[in-house]
């Protein structure tokens, strides 16, 4: 392991555990950069798995498919938050530079793990989780602080978009909703009254060095983000210094190389509460794609390289949109988008997943819009979202 400073050279081969959107767009950028990509995902029709070099058919804790990958992957990493740690481990025993390594993943893998370490270091950065208790047995339910009420339950793992995830209003209601999970580890968090939500976006080298997006908005439709938008309308410059410190000490506490996305949620009152951390790039980052003079896409590829950091510099202000699998069904029946109709806004990028079947809630793409003022881009992305309709 004598050249473990040295750069991963274009032309080596990287290695993605997920083949979903996220390892797509991952694929495309480090393709680009002449790097090659080998992505182990048990889909045959994975989005990533269609356009990388090579293609590992197998579930993430197949020994003989982790050891194919170490073969010919320098540097691995993961685009799949629920991807077990042990997967990463044995990359990493097998002699690839895993980023980020499975401890950081662990923790974000994990609400329980997750609370804890936002927690232990409230008190220094000014911002923790939400109030919150574990609830592991019913006698927890049954104890918990009347404060936490009306609460959100949500499970300790594979939650996303909204899902396993449950507000409550009483004991009785909170012992049931746990009941229906099927009594699995979970946590209990008091409902916040939101202001508005953000994502902090930062990056860290294999040298320590740490960058910073600019702060994004997100809107989110029946728990999936619907629209990301940068600069943060909402926020404040107290508010904004104060969250892109937070969130580069915690890719520093976590010891974590790559891209990491960190939600945050701005109260009516003003304070900042942290909500979760993504350990990979995020899709309220996927503006950076058109926006910003390197993606959220490249810096993971330059991370995992050992290549400097890309500048993060805002070209201008810019919307996410997220196309789901909604659009195609309308009224009973499959039908394409109106591409021609959504794209006449010539800031318009469309970024589509490959995914064949549409199905309500699915993300099948998004849109980006980048203008010279953001009530330009505004504009522009009301009337994609007026066509979408
Ligand atoms: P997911 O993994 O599904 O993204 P989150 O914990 O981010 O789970 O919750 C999804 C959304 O639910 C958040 O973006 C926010 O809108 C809302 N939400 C979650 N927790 C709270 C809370 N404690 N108070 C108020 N709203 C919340
Ligand atoms: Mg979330």
């Amino acid at each position: 392991m004598a050249d473990r400073q040295n750069p991963i050279l274009p032309g080596s081969f990287l290695g993605i555990l997920g083949g979903g959107q996220l390892g797509r767009m991952f694929t495309h950028a480090a393709q680009a950069m002449g790097y090659k990509v080998c992505v182990l995902d048990p889909d045959e029709h994975s989005p990533a798995g269609i356009v990388a070099d090579k293609h590992i058919q197998a579930s993430y804790t197949d020994s003989a498919a982790l050891k194919e990958m170490a073969a010919i992957c320098q540097a691995a990493s993961t685009e799949f938050e629920n991807v077990p740690a042990k997967a990463l481990d044995e990359l990493e025993s097998l002699g690839v530079f895993v980023a980020p390594r499975s401890a950081g993943v662990s923790i974000a893998q994990d609400r329980v793990a997750e609370k804890k370490f936002l927690a232990t270091w409230q008190k220094e950065a000014g911002i923790g989780p939400a109030p919150y208790q574990v609830i592991e047995k019913q006698s927890d339910a049954e104890a918990v602080s009347a404060d936490l009420f009306p609460g959100i339950l949500k499970t300790a793992r594979m939650g996303y978009d909204g899902k396993g995830q449950v507000t409550v209003h009483d004991r009785d209601e909170l012992v049931k909703a746990w009941n229906s999970f099927g009594e699995v580890v979970c946590v209990l968090e008091k409902r916040m009254d939101l202001a508005f939500e953000v994502s902090a976006l930062v990056v860290r080298g294999h040298d320590d060095e740490v960058v910073a997006y600019p702060i994004a908005q997100n809107i989110h439709k029946n728990g999936i983000l619907h629209t990301t938008t940068v600069p943060a309308p909402s926020i404040n410059p107290a508010q904004e210094a104060k969250i892109i410190d937070a969130a580069k000490e915690i890719i520093r506490r976590l010891d974590y190389v790559g891209v990491l996305c960190v939600e945050f949620f701005v109260l009516k009152n003003g304070e900042v509460v942290a909500n979760e951390i993504a350990p990979r790039p995020h899709n309220s980052g996927h503006y950076t794609q058109n926006a910003c003079l390197t993606s959220q896409f490249e810096q993971q590829v330059r991370a995992m390289a050992r290549l400097p950091l890309g500048s993060t510099e805002l070209i201008g202000p810019s919307i996410m949109l997220n196309i789901l699998g909604d659009e195609w069904l309308v009224s009973g029946k499959q039908a394409e988008p109106s591409w021609e109709k959504i794209l006449k806004a010539p800031s318009a990028k469309l970024h589509l997943y490959g995914k064949a079947e549409p199905r309500v809630g699915r993300k099948m793409g998004h849109v980006n819009f980048v203008g010279k003022t953001s009530s330009a881009v505004e504009s522009v992305c009301q009337e994609a979202i007026q066509v979408l309709k």
